[in-house]
């Protein structure tokens, strides 16, 4: 059997692709600027996605570049575990000044799957150190997107995520998602209709008993099944329902977090803060992979008691707080700062909503929706091929120099908080000629 050739495509198993299609024509990225991608081929690229909704920033920003090669000829690597360096603490003080309010303690991961593991396992803690240990389900909800690790495929509600995989974690339900295009389609912002939705909760806990139930998880926006926005009240509903019966309330910002909806996290945007709240991505603007999960001080300080000299917490990665993503986190919240990043969205979102809502009536358009500078464009599905459309239009947008994300039938857009608004035009502008096209 021959071995592969270095320049084979074929020893890569790429996730979340279809391989086979892929390597056929394979669409690769060499460099990034700003708002832009460029191609192994040269051409340039308009970032709509901010990477894979990551890159709040833009790309190759100077500040976080040169921390991070400082950092990796000062100290490259310290043990995560008995053993730490200076910058994981000053990153986690510098996170808990601007998280929501009693968010206080922060604890490092590698990703968004590992802090929703992270986060679900210091719940079950918490119940058992409260005394509470009767306290074991975790109820999620339908369409959910809680990352491919196995708490976090069980809580998720993603179905093609779930049916490969066997039983996944016991004693999992979910409460039902709130899209209702029946009643909310093409609205701006939060939808008007559904905050009974929430109830769905109360039906879920009386069947199990809440002395049963240690936490609840939900997106406040559900990003990756299409940008599901939560109806006027919904999140407010679903809190008082958590504190009334004793359940954690968690909160999985990985999209939201780091002023994707124009306030820091989404638990500022709606005047909702959880228990625990789940971030990655924009905490280090992409550069290097890490996740962030921040809990409340009485969660934190439970685990604070008995013998000093006992592992509080049994969990930890060896790369928990590496130095190289403290590194780039602190520079890259420098650079939120310094341009107002984490605030610039709620300044853009009206523009945004009207650029994207220009495209209400082009033809197979079934739904648009948006809340700071986020949104999706939902195609009508062909019969028998869901997918097939809104795939097509992303690789016409990728050969028209503009990156987009499909979910099923579904654009998500997530421009870099950098964006201006020629670039917003620029977007929508391409989208629309593509459907125009395809139509
Ligand atoms: N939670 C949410 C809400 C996400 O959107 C994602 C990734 N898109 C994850 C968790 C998983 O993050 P990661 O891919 O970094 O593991």
């Amino acid at each position: 059997m021959r071995r592969p050739l270095p320049n084979d495509l074929a020893a890569f198993w790429m996730p979340f692709t279809a391989n086979r299609q892929f390597k056929k024509a394979p669409r690769l990225l060499a460099s990034a600027q700003d708002m832009h991608y460029y191609t192994d081929d040269g051409r340039a690229i308009l970032d709509g996605t901010a990477g894979l909704w990551c890159v709040n920033a833009g790309h190759g920003r100077p500040k976080i570049v040169e921390a991070v090669q400082k950092q990796v000829a000062e100290l490259d690597y310290a043990p995560a575990f008995q053993m730490s360096h200076p910058k994981a603490f000053e990153f986690a003080s510098r996170l808990a000044q601007i998280s929501p309010e009693g968010l206080d303690h922060v604890f490092f991961t590698n990703s968004g799957s590992e802090s929703v593991e992270t986060a679900l396992k210091i719940a079950l803690a918490y119940q058992r150190v409260k005394g509470q240990g009767s306290r074991t389900r975790l109820i999620g909800r339908e369409r959910g997107y809680h990352g491919v690790n196995f708490g976090g495929i069980s809580v998720g509600g993603i179905v093609s995520n779930r049916k490969m995989f066997g039983t996944l974690l016991s004693g999992v339900d979910h409460i039902r998602h709130t899209h209702d295009p029946a009643r909310n389609a093409f609205t701006k912002g939060e939808p008007e209709y559904g905050v009974e939705f929430a109830e769905d909760l109360e039906r879920i806990i009386a069947l199990h008993d809440a002395s049963t139930i240690a936490a609840v998880i939900v997106e406040p926006v559900a990003g990756s099944t299409g940008v599901l926005i939560p109806p006027k009240g919904y999140l407010k509903r679903l809190r008082e329902i958590c504190d009334k019966h004793g359940i954690l309330l968690i909160f999985d910002e990985v999209i939201t977090g780091f002023g994707r909806l124009g306030a820091p996290f989404a638990a500022d945007y709606f005047g909702v803060v959880p228990d625990i709240m789940i971030t990655a991505k924009g905490v280090t603007n992409g550069v290097v992979p890490m996740g962030a999960v921040f809990v409340k001080s009485d969660i934190h300080d439970a685990f604070m008691t008995g013998p000093e000299h006992l592992i509080e917490f049994f969990h930890g990665y060896t790369y928990s707080a590496h130095p190289l993503a403290c590194a780039a986190g602190l520079a890259t919240l420098d650079t939120y700062a310094d341009e107002g990043l984490l605030t610039r969205g709620a300044e853009l979102a009206s523009y945004w909503e009207q650029a994207l809502h220009s495209l209400k009536g082009t033809k197979h358009v079934v739904d648009i929706r948006n809340i700071g500078l986020v949104g999706a464009i939902e195609l009508e599905s062909i019969a028998g091929e869901p997918t097939k459309r809104a795939f097509s239009v992303f690789l016409e947008c990728f050969e028209r120099g503009l990156l987009i994300r499909t979910t099923g039938d579904i654009i998500a857009l997530s421009p870099p908080l950098i964006v201006s608004k020629v670039q917003i035009d620029q977007i929508v502008g391409t989208i629309g000629d593509v459907l125009k096209a395809a139509a």
